[in-house]
């Protein structure tokens, strides 16, 4: 579903990504850790170009991200991204903020795309919220109907970047627990966090960045147990 082919990307003389080659399967849960800076973010949102590359190749869904033939619009469609702040729209309700992008991209009728939210809402336990306005919901409500408004465009992929990290911490484990049963459906994500609970429980794989560069790829109990690289096995003793 998405391949990396020595990925280079500059920030004028910093080099953020270094000769990145990585390949996530259909239907494959991927999480992505290291330390803060080591370009996790810029990673992410290379996938649906919010990044634009250096050098190298990013293959999404068959399609060359970098290619100025493809239709990023269409393909943005197919990737649902999820990020730290959770970018609601302040003056528009759950349910418009959800119902938008099907309507406005998807061609959808207004009646098909609420009943859709409506759908979606009750998977993320937050139904009986569909009129409220986001500023009268909670951090970890917010996060859960951007979530519902990501699945709302039935994407193939759904990238979170930090879904959890601006959370007090009683509402850490609601978000979770909803991308854990995503993570079951069988959609195909890519996940940075720093919730090592989730990686365990969930990931099939774990990378780990640092410096730009993938220094480990493996399954989550290797890992966590055996972890090959020094600067692995620091940044494990800070966050465990
Ligand atoms: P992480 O998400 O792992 O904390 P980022 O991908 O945000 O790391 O950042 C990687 C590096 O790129 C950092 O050194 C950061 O300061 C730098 N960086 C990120 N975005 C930009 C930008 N738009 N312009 C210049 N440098 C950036
Ligand atoms: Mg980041």
């Amino acid at each position: 579903m998405i391949r990396f082919v020595n990925v280079n990307k500059w920030f004028k003389q910093l080099h953020v990504l270094k000769n990145v080659s990585l390949e996530i399967a259909q239907g494959e849960v991927v999480v992505v850790c290291g330390p803060s800076g080591s370009g996790k973010s810029t990673l992410i949102r290379t996938v649906n170009q919010l990044e634009p590359i250096s050098d190298g190749e990013i293959w999404v869904i068959d399609q060359n991200v970098a290619d100025h033939r493809t239709d990023i619009n269409a393909l943005r469609a197919d990737v649902g991204f999820v990020f730290q702040h959770f970018n609601l729209y302040p003056h528009l309700s759950v349910l418009d903020n959800i119902t938008l992008a099907p309507i406005k991209v998807r061609k959808q009728s207004r009646e098909a795309a609420e009943q859709k939210a409506v759908q979606l809402l009750e998977r993320v336990g937050l139904a009986h919220k569909k009129d409220a306005f986001p500023s009268q919901l909670s951090g970890g409500q917010q996060q859960r109907v951007a979530i519902a408004r990501g699945l709302a465009m039935e994407p193939k992929i759904m990238l979170f970047d930090e879904p959890t990290s601006a959370l007090d911490p009683e509402m850490i484990g609601e978000v979770l627990q909803v991308m854990k049963d995503l993570a079951l459906s069988g959609i195909t994500m890519m996940v940075v966090t720093h919730e090592m609970g989730f990686a365990r429980e969930v990931a099939h794989r774990v990378v780990f960045l640092d410096h730009g560069e993938v220094l480990e790829q493996a399954t989550p109990a290797e890992f966590f147990s055996a972890p090959k690289t020094d600067r692995a096995k620091q940044f494990l003793k800070q966050i465990l």
